[in-house]
């Protein structure tokens, strides 16, 4: 039996009166029988306590992070005024892509790319930002491979008068100049990863002369200096507890505004990472499941050349490339795994969320692997005909959507399909260009090069 929808005239987009908007993050921890496990401090092989954290992380943030308990977290007032600058996003029926599809699939998407940093991370960012400033910090620091994360805290910061030192992955620092630009447009200092600004970064200079740069390497250049210098914190776009309740408010908008016209999903597909948006989405949904109080078939997608959820290790792993970040037990390729340079640079990272690996592991949602092309080939045939030129990111979650509208159009079922659209393509236009050249290959890595990652996996 699939769920049906009231008869009530569904509109193309579905927004929240200011009224509705939510005012409370949720915490899925709060529901999880089983808890995801805790991050462990690599030289004890203890679980961190929260003053071996603060540090590193604002006390705030340290407190989210680690609390499994509190179902519901109120946003403060100056967020939530934030947020009402480009929220809520529209939750849009794809009666375009339904009719070219001529499937009896009901296709819904949430946008997020309706903000100038072009995705979901502008949720998380100005969350991160507003500790930081709460706490009466100078300044964060981070490290950005594509550039969505840098951008957004970029914007988030200078909202709110924060100093913002970004860390990009050399080669992107080249190769993607726009974003860089608009990094710097909002305040940030935009530094080049390896640098000889910090003693880790002069240290693989010397080793590696001439290196691209990695995100692990641009992780601990961003942490040593937010440890050395008086009034800086670290902070990180995904995978962490903390970023997941943030991105909430996706599956709580999404949640509130189908309710109001008596929608019900039944299959819900978003592209995973580190696993922030996905996680974001699924949350409200995920609760009522574990709850028992509905049912919903929950699909994460992922890269085939970054495959962590369908061949990668549940096990604790680092969090970076570097080795020098907190263990967490996540489905895992493997911290020295490095996927070649797709397009898809969101969905590069060896890990995934603990709160999702654990969901994974215990049954409640599935995951399947999709190639780079089919993925292009997707996006481009969504753009045609919804008009958004899709993230290569979000055009995984596109691609699965489809693919399971299709499988509807042969049964003649009437599912609901909800899909993440976690953002905009304009910086990824040689991903694009390469599809459209016919150049664009598809990187499967063999179980060889899968074992190398998983040697290094830590021993505890
Ligand atoms: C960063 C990013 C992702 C992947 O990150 P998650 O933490 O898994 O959500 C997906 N889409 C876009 C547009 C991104 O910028």
């Amino acid at each position: 039996m699939t769920n049906s929808n009231t008869n009530k005239e569904i509109p193309y987009k579905i927004y929240l009166e200011e009224n509705e908007m939510p005012k409370q993050w949720y915490n899925v921890r709060a529901d999880m029988k089983n808890k995801p496990a805790p991050l462990l401090n690599p030289g004890t092989g203890q679980p961190l306590k929260a003053e071996e954290l603060t540090p590193i992380f604002c006390e705030e943030l340290v407190a989210q992070e680690l609390d499994d308990d509190t179902a519901y977290f109120d946003i403060p007032d100056e967020i939530l005024s934030f947020y009402k600058m480009y929220r809520p996003s529209p939750l849009v029926r794809a009666y375009c892509l339904e009719e070219k599809l001529q499937t009896s699939a009901k296709i819904y998407y949430k946008f997020e790319g309706n903000n100038t940093s072009g995705s979901h991370k502008l949720n998380s960012a100005i969350a991160q930002a507003y500790y930081a400033k709460k706490q009466g910090l100078k300044g964060v620091t981070t490290e950005t491979g594509a550039g969505q994360w840098g951008t957004a805290l970029s914007m988030a910061c200078a909202y709110l008068g924060l100093d913002c030192k970004v860390f990009m992955v050399k080669v992107s620092y080249e190769q993607k100049p726009f974003r860089r630009e608009v990094m710097r447009t909002y305040g940030a200092s935009v530094t080049p990863s390896p640098s000889d600004t910090t003693a880790i970064g002069r240290k693989i200079l010397e080793e590696f002369p001439g290196t691209s740069g990695s995100l692990g390497c641009a992780i601990s250049e961003a942490v040593e200096v937010a440890t050395q210098n008086e009034g800086y914190r670290y902070v990180l776009g995904s995978v962490l507890n903390q970023v997941l309740l943030h991105q909430s408010i996706i599956g709580l908008e999404a949640k509130a505004a189908a309710d109001k016209y008596g929608v019900k999903f039944d299959t819900i597909i978003g592209c995973a990472g580190g696993g922030s948006n996905l996680g974001g989405l699924i949350s409200p949904f995920m609760g009522q499941k574990l709850r028992g109080e509905a049912d919903y078939e929950i699909i994460a997608v992922e890269p085939v050349s970054c495959p962590s959820f369908t061949r990668g290790k549940f096990a604790y792993d680092f969090c970076d490339t570097g080795m020098i970040c907190p263990l967490a037990k996540m489905y895992t390729l493997g911290s020295s795994y490095i996927p070649p340079s797709d397009h898809a640079g969101g969905l590069r990272f060896h890990g995934m969320s603990s709160i999702l690996s654990q969901l994974y592991h215990d049954g409640f949602m599935t995951a399947r692997a999709v190639k780079q092309t089919e993925v292009f080939a997707a996006a481009e045939e969504f753009a045609r005909c919804e008009g958004i030129l899709p993230a290569p990111e979000s055009s995984h979650a596109i691609k699965v959507a489809m693919d399971e509208a299709i499988k509807c159009r042969e049964t003649g079922e009437e599912k609901t399909i909800l899909f993440g659209l976690t953002g905009t393509g304009y910086f990824d236009l040689k991903g694009y260009e390469q599809f459209n050249n016919g150049e664009l290959r598809d990187y499967v890595p063999t179980d060889e090069e899968l074992e190398k990652g998983f040697a290094t996996l830590p021993k505890v």
